[in-house]
């Protein structure tokens, strides 16, 4: 962290703040037509940090008819590629202008550590919506080949009002995934984000509008997902729902679209990822705190997390221990704590559900290697130890289910079949890893593995030049790269006689 951050006194800005909850409708600040809201507390100490609009369905309708209204005049649409770039990157650039307050936002909305919402959150943001905006006027459409007496022309054309719907864990980053690739393309957009991290995706409607983003052309409700995503997503006049969260919820988003008007649906839902470390990688510590790193990193809410970690039976001692050594690093502290790593989980009820996992592992008799226990209970927050299960086996419940918590389950294997059988042995397919040194075994598992990205020697590799998605339950259509603009625009087809 740069100096300049160090000095940074963030319980002092924290206190100032007076975060605003109001939606952002066809460009301007409005409460909800029925004047409701909900409170939205910090998970650090559950103080109270503001009233935010509780979206209805009225909320949701009159933000889409806002979109839909932008989409129709073209005010953003009709703009050359190369317009919408320039608005883009400004829109980008005000987000790195604003990091101090976004990131603060993110850390007190979901509990993260305020140095990687510095460094992590708010650049991820701001470089995801600079590269399609950098992209969008290096597209080509196509010409077919259909010989002499007819030109077919291919082109993309944007899809309309895309709803978009997203988690709590990494707030900005998954918003900026949708963004990115669907206002580049010149779609109109409404942003339903989760009640638990509302802030920042409202902070940044009013930036890209300072961008010159054209009212209406980005519009955010917040709410619950019952009401405003429920409305959002069965609304008939959305063409698309860019969704991110849960497979529970990716189920009735389909639901919702077979229930109105076939609207696409794009789930980037759970996963559980599997870590796999053969007995012929040498160096056992480096996946040890790999591992970990990449486990315990945003306290375990992070959907590609590596909670499935296999590891040949001759050597699970040896990483065993170095996993536990690594722990103390992740010892909960204060998210405002410019050195902390490990902060908050984002409210009670999940902390419960942590910890409710922990209990199902101990009671399936699984053995507690470290942690197991909520921490800084003082605060009124809501943290819980980097935990590390032995023993378990892959039916049992924490190696099934994604928990979504700083939980990591250690199971061992006898063979390499053994192994990728035990891999794919889940209903998720998000991510997974192989360690070897051995360069076919490497290429021959990283094949066999069934996920949507597959690591080797190394976790958490990450650039907005290749895809990022799910087999099985853990979604379809990819977020990043250039694969992105697939979801968010039609193609079409036109076809013109030459005599
Ligand atoms: P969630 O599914 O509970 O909620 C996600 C969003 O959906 C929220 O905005 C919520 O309000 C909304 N929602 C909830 N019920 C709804 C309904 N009935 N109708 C419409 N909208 C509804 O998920 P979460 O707890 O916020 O996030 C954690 C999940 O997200 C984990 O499963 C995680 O793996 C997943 N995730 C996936 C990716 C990925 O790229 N694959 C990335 C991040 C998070």
């Amino acid at each position: 962290m740069s100096k300049q951050n160090e000095t940074i006194d963030w319980h002092a800005r924290a206190a100032a703040l007076k975060p605003d909850g109001r939606a952002v409708i066809n460009g301007e600040r409005v409460g909800a037509i029925g004047g409701e809201t909900f409170a939205k507390h910090s998970p650090i100490d559950n103080r109270k940090l503001g009233d935010v609009v509780r979206g209805q369905a009225a909320d949701i309708d009159a933000a889409v008819t806002a979109a839909r209204a932008a989409f129709e005049d073209r005010r953003w649409a009709g703009q050359p590629p190369a317009r919408r770039k320039k608005v883009l990157q400004k829109f980008a650039d005000k987000i790195l202008a604003a990091r101090e307050e976004l990131a603060l936002l993110e850390t007190l909305d979901m509990g993260k550590p305020i140095q990687y919402s510095l460094a992590v959150d708010v650049g991820a943001t701001s470089r995801c919506i600079a590269w399609y905006a950098e992209a969008v006027d290096k597209i080509y459409d196509e010409i077919a080949p259909t010989g002499d007496n007819a030109l077919a022309l291919i082109t993309r054309e944007p899809m309309g009002v895309i709803g978009v719907v997203v988690p709590w864990n990494y707030p900005m980053i998954m918003a900026a995934w949708k963004l990115g690739p669907s206002l580049a393309a010149g779609n109109s957009v409404v942003l339903k984000p989760s009640e638990k991290s509302p802030y920042t995706a409202l902070r940044l409607a009013e930036l890209a509008l300072e961008a010159g983003l054209p009212p209406g052309v980005f519009n955010v409700v917040p709410g619950y997902g019952h009401e405003a995503g429920e409305a959002l997503a069965l609304h008939m006049d959305v063409d698309a729902i860019g969704f991110t969260g849960s497979t529970r919820v990716g189920r009735k988003m389909l639901e919702y679209s077979g229930q109105s008007n076939l609207k696409r649906v794009y789930n980037e839902l759970g996963g559980k990822s599997a870590f796999v470390v053969f007995d012929d990688f040498a160096d056992v510590k480096r996946a040890a705190k790999t591992v970990a790193g990449s486990m315990f990193f945003n306290q375990g809410e992070s959907c590609n997390a590596p909670s499935r970690v296999f590891v040949h039976e001759s050597i699970a001692e040896a990483f065993t221990a170095e996993v536990v050594k690594q722990a103390p690093r992740y010892a909960p502290a204060d998210p405002l704590a410019d050195t902390t790593v490990l902060g908050a989980l984002v409210d009670e009820g999940q902390m419960k559900t942590v910890m409710g996992y922990i209990e199902a592992g101990r009671a399936e008799g699984a053995k507690l290697a470290t942690g197991g226990q909520r921490a800084r209970a003082e605060t009124g927050g809501f943290y819980v130890e980097p935990t590390v299960f032995t023993g378990v086996a892959n039916d049992m419940k924490i190696a099934r289910e994604e928990i979504f918590g700083p939980v990591m389950a250690i199971l061992t294997f006898k063979t390499e079949a053994e192994a990728i059988a035990l891999a794919n042995g889940s209903d998720y397919g998000l991510q997974a890893s192989v360690w070897s040194d051995n360069v076919n075994r490497a290429h021959r598992v990283a094949r066999a593995l069934r996920a949507g990205t597959v690591h080797v020697n190394s976790y958490d590799e990450d650039d907005f030049t290749v895809p990022f998605g799910g087999y099985k339950q853990s979604g379809n259509g990819r977020d990043k790269s250039l694969h992105a603009f697939d979801k968010y625009t039609e193609l079409k087809t036109t076809w013109l006689r030459i005599d």
